[in-house]
């Protein structure tokens, strides 16, 4: 059996070495190493993919998000309204820039923001919902949507975990996430579901004079060389990394069929035991599983977590400290939330390896250990 990971990115590069060497190889060839061709076609092939007006690539995935919030031209003292349960990038770009990040709860069952947590904590100061689709599982876009319009509130949705997952609407038709807010954000950071070869990230949005702001932010404020209109920053995909997401894009749908696959094998696996609480697929939205994440109860987690990690199988628990507990927020009064179902699943969740080259003896292995500790 070959080791277990929680991601392969050995093997999967060895699978598509010949096409990442050549596109790589040409990079270097041409020596357009900033801002070159790749940079504009993927822009491009992701933003058809995405069905989204303009795709702006930058650096990774918390300056995207940072980037959007500048663009939207928040100031210091506004709210955006986030979940706790989430990766630090989120809130931390939030207070980053001087803004207030006000935690909500989560659903329990989907891991994203609960729609009603969110229209309690609106104020008059309120200028912004950070939806966050977190593991690959859709938020409930539609409900976001509705409040965000009735209180006139941007939507900047965090997609670094689900790009490529399709959200349901209740008149049939279905949008990207990413594609649905004001702005989207996303990381391809290499074990993303679409990542590149080391840092990277991009924004979106269907709103022109936005996607002119955006840009405008990313490349130091300017959009004529050496006028620079705004404060901005310095954030952008280099040539190489867009060359390795071109040839990955081609493959990002095959890459999300095998991870659902893996999802599938453990769902089985695990269905029937009491202890066990498998993610959970809303059908409002596809889930394109950029992590595993399963509930224990009545088991000591942090027990299965030694006791896979003895037979050589990896897991990890996303995110152990939710962002209203960390120090970094104390000073924005983090310990003054009361958010029951945050706490609850941090205490709880277990991620187990999924990515899109896992074999079945591996998975064999994994269940029969998973089910060994906890029966
Ligand atoms: C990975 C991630 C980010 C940040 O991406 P980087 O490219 O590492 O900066 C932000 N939000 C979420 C939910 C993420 O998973």
């Amino acid at each position: 059996m070959r080791p277990i990971q929680m991601v392969d990115l050995k093997k999967q590069y060895h699978n598509i070495k010949a096409e990442v060497d050549k596109a790589v190889l040409d990079v270097l060839e041409s020596s357009a190493f900033i801002n070159g061709k790749p940079v504009q076609d993927f822009a491009l092939q992701l933003s058809s993919y995405l069905g989204v007006k303009h795709v702006i690539p930058c650096a990774n995935g918390t300056d995207a998000l940072q980037i959007a919030m500048m663009a939207l031209g928040l100031e210091p003292g506004d709210e955006v309204i986030t979940p706790s349960f989430t990766y630090i990038a989120t809130t931390e770009v939030i207070a980053l820039l001087r803004l207030k990040p006000v935690f909500v709860e989560v659903d329990a069952k989907t891991f994203c923001i609960d729609p009603e947590a969110i229209k309690k904590a609106i104020t008059p100061k309120t200028k912004a919902i950070v939806p966050v689709h977190l593991y690959g599982h859709v938020c409930q876009m539609e409900e976001i949507m509705a409040i965000a319009k009735e209180h006139q509130l941007y939507v900047i949705e965090d997609n670094a975990q689900a790009i490529g997952a399709d959200y349901f609407f209740a008149d049939g038709s279905k949008k990207k996430t990413g594609s649905i807010g004001t702005i989207g954000a996303t990381s391809f950071f290499p074990s993303k579901n679409l990542g590149c070869y080391g840092d990277g990230g991009a924004i979106f949005t269907n709103d022109d004079a936005l996607a002119n702001q955006l840009k405008m932010v990313a490349n130091h404020g300017q959009s004529k060389r050496y006028y620079h209109e705004v404060v901005g920053c310095n954030s952008r995909l280099d040539t190489v990394q867009a060359a390795v997401l071109n040839v990955k894009l081609r493959k990002l749908d095959a890459y999300i069929t095998a991870r659902r696959s893996v999802a599938n094998y453990y769902d089985k696996a695990f269905a029937h035991n009491n202890k066990i609480t498998t993610p959970f697929r809303a059908a409002y939205g596809t889930h394109v599983f950029h992590q595993y994440t399963m509930l224990l109860e009545g088991v000591d987690r942090d027990g299965l977590n030694q006791y896979l990690a003895d037979k050589q199988i990896p897991s990890m628990i996303y995110y152990p400290v939710p962002a209203h507990r960390q120090q970094m927020f104390a000073a924005f009064g983090g310990a003054n939330y009361k958010l029951a179902t945050t706490d609850w699943l941090t205490q709880r969740v277990i991620s187990l390896p999924i990515h899109t080259e896992m074999e079945t003896d591996q998975l064999e292995y994994i269940t029969k250990n998973v089910l060994d500790y906890i029966n």
